[in-house]
């Protein structure tokens, strides 16, 4: 069995070129996963690279150097299309907001990743629910994001993350838009959610509540780690139970032409947000 085990090696990164570059990462270690699941907050001051430093280990963006190992993969060494598949099966991520397709149903939504992992339509949706449910969201399966508070949004933006069963899910200040009360929710959610699937955790944040409610906490000062500490109390694996078939109400069916749409035709930007689109680096 492969362990879920990230290796960053000596990473540097640069945006822009000449008089212009400004580096955003310098010569940063880092290795996740080494003992098992772990829940890691990033920390750092902003424009310190924190989402540079995501992007970089999740395969979005190459780094200028050093590398990133996945399950003793070398990320670098994969083609676009490997990767872009890599990212879908072995990764899941949430963002801060605004990364469901408006037009789906959260159901919809959250079954898309197996979708487009060549997953059934039926079988996607049936676990899609079933993981909403899990999650507290069983009444909300058909209603559009628009249609849904910040908080619970972002509940299923966590279930999209974890329904391919991810090795390992990057979250990018995923409760930086909620109020203090509803992130913590939620990010108690995201924790036990992704640790109960056996999966490590690598979440961007400013909130010193939510990092001690991690098990391990790294900071970055001008694109350097600084500190890279563990809580004597690591959060431990819980919150998810054993899967549960629901029964589901029936979904609108034009959702899927519009999400192969999307797929086909990516908005501008849309590779951070949308991270199974294959990005050319
Ligand atoms: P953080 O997430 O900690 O706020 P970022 O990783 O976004 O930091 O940014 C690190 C540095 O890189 C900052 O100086 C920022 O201005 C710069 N930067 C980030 N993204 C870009 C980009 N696409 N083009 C140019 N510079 C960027
Ligand atoms: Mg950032």
């Amino acid at each position: 069995m492969q362990t879920n085990r990230l290796d960053a090696q000596r990473l540097t990164h640069t945006y822009g070129q000449g008089e212009a570059a400004a580096p955003a990462l310098a010569d940063v270690s880092l290795t996740i996963g080494a003992a098992g699941p772990e829940a890691v907050a990033i920390m750092g001051p902003s424009g310190s690279g924190k989402s540079t430093l995501l992007h970089v280990l999740a395969g979005i963006i190459a780094p200028a150097e050093g590398t990133v190992v996945w399950r003793g993969r070398d990320l670098a060494t994969m083609r676009d299309g490997e990767r872009t598949k890599l990212r879908r099966s072995d990764f899941g991520f949430v963002f801060q907001s605004g990364q469901l397709l408006p037009e789906l149903p959260a159901v919809e939504n959250v079954a898309l990743p197996l979708m487009l992992g060549g997953g059934s339509r039926s079988a996607a949706e049936a676990q899609a629910g079933a993981l909403l449910h899990r999650l507290g969201l069983g009444g909300m399966l058909a209603r559009r994001p628009g249609e849904l508070s910040g908080g619970q949004a972002q509940r299923v933006a966590i279930a999209r993350a974890l329904v391919g069963s991810p090795g390992i899910v990057f979250a990018d200040e995923p409760t930086g838009a909620l109020d203090r009360g509803t992130g913590g929710a939620v990010m108690s959610l995201l924790i036990g959610a992704t640790l109960g699937h056996g999966a490590s955790l690598v979440v961007v944040t400013h909130d010193p509540e939510v990092a001690s409610a991690c098990s391990r906490i790294v900071r970055l000062e001008d694109g350097r780690i600084v500190s890279d500490e563990r809580a004597a109390d690591a959060a431990a694996p819980g919150g998810a139970g054993p899967d549960v078939a629901a029964a589901l109400p029936t979904v609108h069916s034009y959702g899927a032409a519009v999400a192969e749409q999307r797929v086909a035709n990516p908005m501008p930007g849309a590779a951070a947000q949308q991270p199974w689109i294959e990005v050319s680096r």
